[in-house]
């Protein structure tokens, strides 16, 4: 049996925190260290090694002013107004490293606020990205939400009966740039069903960002193609967690490891084509060291190098 290694066409780090990664390494210093509010990424190996390049992290500005930071940085998912005044306020340089697909999603929902409609915003409602982009619409008429049952109705207009509240006449959704495509528009279905009656208005923004479709798009290619995935990433990633139960909803075995040591022998039993992928906070070269272990195993080198990212080209908007 020929033996296979797949390489997802999209997977690691998307190209926003590639940029932010950029950004943030050129600006470390270790004679006046910038303070990242939040992690850049949520891998502790990259975290401790940008501490040694000057870039460490902070919860927020008052906590990076206490610990006499004079610099500090936005992450790629976006923050609120807010941060950027309290960094001014307290007279420290502010580095936004903002991805601009997250910034693009900040304006659309100011714009449609102030156009009339309720924003919803699907996505997780204490991810920072969704946290920025209501505190950037500015507004009470806003809120975050995974399922119908989250929003602050439960009936469809027109069809309240006593105790039940109606959604308002305008409202408009936009989605966490990372969500699921096909998930966000069963969501917005069930939403559609609540507001488009008895003269209701609803406009649906799909906002999840081109690298995120990409990515979900390359999985579905990578499960045609293999006969099991490995799901490469740090054992609290949730994404690196969902690339496999993703897999797994495809019928093909998936396997979330974080190094290539915790692959078990009896996985690869009878597999040909083994495809691999990764957590959008897994390093490149972790990624390289399972293709080079599965090589070790006998799998032949994938026939794709990893996508190099040019990043003076923005993706599509
Ligand atoms: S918007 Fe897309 S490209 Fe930008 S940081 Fe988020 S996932 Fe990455």
């Amino acid at each position: 049996m020929t033996k296979q290694i797949i390489l997802a066409e999209e997977m690691g780090y998307c190209w926003g925190v590639r940029r932010a990664l950029d950004i943030i390494t050129k600006a470390g210093n270790v004679e006046q260290p910038v303070a990242t509010i939040g992690d850049v990424i949520h891998n502790p190996q990259i975290v401790e090694r940008l501490k040694s390049q000057g870039v460490a992290t902070a919860e927020s500005v008052a906590e990076a002013a206490e610990h006499g930071y004079q610099r500090v940085a936005i992450t790629a998912h976006g923050a609120g107004p807010a941060r950027a005044e309290d960094a001014k306020s307290r007279g420290l340089e502010l580095i936004d490293t903002t991805c601009p697909l997250v910034t693009k999603v900040q304006r659309l929902g100011q714009k449609l606020v102030r156009q009339g409609y309720y924003l919803v915003v699907y996505g997780d409602s204490y991810h920072p990205e969704v946290r920025g982009i209501i505190a950037w619409s500015d507004t009470t008429r806003a809120v975050a939400a995974k399922k119908v049952v989250d929003l602050p109705w439960n009936c469809a207009r027109g069809l309240g009966e006593e105790g039940g509240i109606e959604p308002p006449r305008k409202v408009a959704v936009v989605s966490q740039t990372t969500k699921n495509v096909d998930e966000f528009l069963h969501f917005v279905g069930e939403l559609a069903q609540m507001v488009a009656r008895d003269g209701g208005e609803i406009r649906i923004c799909n906002t999840i960002c081109e690298p995120t479709s990409l990515r979900q798009n390359a999985l579905k290619k990578l499960a045609r193609e293999s006969d099991a995935i490995l799901a490469i990433g740090g054992k609290k990633s949730s994404n690196t967690a969902r690339l496999a139960e993703v897999g797994r909803s495809y019928g093909i075995p998936s396997y979330h490891i974080e190094r290539a040591e915790e692959i078990a022998s009896d996985w690869l039993d009878g597999i040909e084509n083994i495809g691999v992928t990764a957590g959008a906070s897994t390093p490149d070269d972790v990624i390289a060291d399972v293709v080079r272990y599965l090589q070790t195993l006998g799998y032949a080198a994938p026939d794709t190098e990893m996508l190099d990212y040019d990043l003076e080209v923005v993706p599509n908007f």
